[in-house]
C-alpha cells in the first residue's frame, strides 16, 4: 500500500501530529499507512526579526501573512499532484464527500492561516483550495488542519479495525446515524429498545432507517433536500 503523505505549512509545527499521534491514527502512522511533515513558514522570512506578517492594505485591525514569504514556503514543497488546501472560514465547508476524495488520493498539502488571514495573491497564484471546517472563527488553521487529516486518515485502507464502520456513519448515506445502545440491558430504568435484541435483522434495519430519517428531519432537514 502506498503511504498517504500530508505536508503542513504552519507557524506552529510543534502542534503536529497532536492528537493524530494517538489511537488508530497514531498506530497507522507507525505502520507507515500515512506520513506527516511540517514546513515552518517562518524559515522563509529574510529579515533579522524573521517577520512573516504585515499590516493590512487599506487599514483595519490585525495583521496579514506576507505573500512573498508564504509563496516561498509553498514552493519549497516538491511539485506533485497532491491537492493544496488553505484552511479558511471563507472556504467551502468540508464534507464527507470531499474527505473521501482526499482519502482516495496520494496525500494533501495544507496551509494553516494565522492573524487576519493570508494575502489573496498567494491564494490565487498558488491555486489554493479554501476549506472551512464550520461557521465559526478559530485563532489559527492548525486545529482545522488536524480535523481535516483526522477525517481523512480514518478512511485510509487498514486504519479502522472494522471495515464496515467507515461506511455506515452519519453523512455517508446523506442521513444522520441512528442511536446506539449496548449492555447493560437496563440502565437507570431505561431498556434497550426491544427490536434491537429481537434478532430480527430486517426489523432492526427498518428501525434504524426510521430513526435516522426522523433525526435527520428534526436536526438537519437540509441534508434531506440536498443532492
Ligand atoms: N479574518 C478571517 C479569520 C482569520 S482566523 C475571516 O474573517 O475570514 C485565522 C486563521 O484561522 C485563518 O486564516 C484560517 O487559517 C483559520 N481558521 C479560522 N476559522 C476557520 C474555520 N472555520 N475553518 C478553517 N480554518 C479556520
Amino acid at each position: 500500500m502506498t503511504t498517504f503523505r500530508a505536508t503542513i505549512l504552519t507557524l506552529y509545527p510543534e502542534m503536529f501530529p497532536g492528537h493524530l499521534g494517538f489511537s488508530l491514527s497514531g498506530k497507522a502512522m507507525e505502520r507507515g499507512d500515512w506520513s506527516l511533515d511540517t514546513v515552518q513558514i517562518r524559515d522563509f522570512a529574510e529579515d533579522k526579526h524573521r517577520t512573516v506578517d504585515d499590516t493590512p492594505a487599506g487599514g483595519g485591525a490585525g495583521m496579514v501573512l506576507k505573500p512573498d514569504i508564504l509563496a516561498k514556503a509553498i514552493d519549497s514543497v516538491a511539485a506533485d499532484t497532491r491537492p493544496r488546501l488553505l484552511m479558511s472560514p471563507r472556504g467551502r465547508p468540508l464534507t464527507q464527500k470531499r474527505v473521501r476524495e482526499l482519502a482516495d488520493g496520494e496525500g494533501v498539502v495544507i496551509v494553516c492561516g494565522r492573524f487576519e488571514g493570508i494575502d489573496q495573491r498567494v491564494i490565487d497564484g498558488r491555486n489554493l483550495e479554501e476549506v472551512s471546517i464550520g461557521d465559526y472563527i478559530l485563532s489559527g488553521g492548525e486545529p482545522a488542519a488536524l480535523t481535516v487529516l483526522d477525517s481523512v486518515i480514518r478512511l485510509l485502507p487498514g486504519v479502522m479495525g472494522n471495515v464496515h464502520s467507515g461506511t455506515n456513519e452519519s453523512f455517508e448515506h446523506g442521513l444522520l446515524e441512528h442511536p446506539h445502545y449496548t449492555r447493560p440491558q437496563v440502565f437507570e430504568g431505561e431498556e434497550i429498545p426491544a427490536v434491537l435484541t429481537s434478532g430480527n435483522h430486517a426489523a432492526i434495519e427498518k428501525w434504524r432507517l426510521e430513526k435516522a430519517l426522523r433525526l435527520t428531519g428534526e436536526r438537519r432537514p437540509d441534508l434531506l433536500t440536498d443532492d
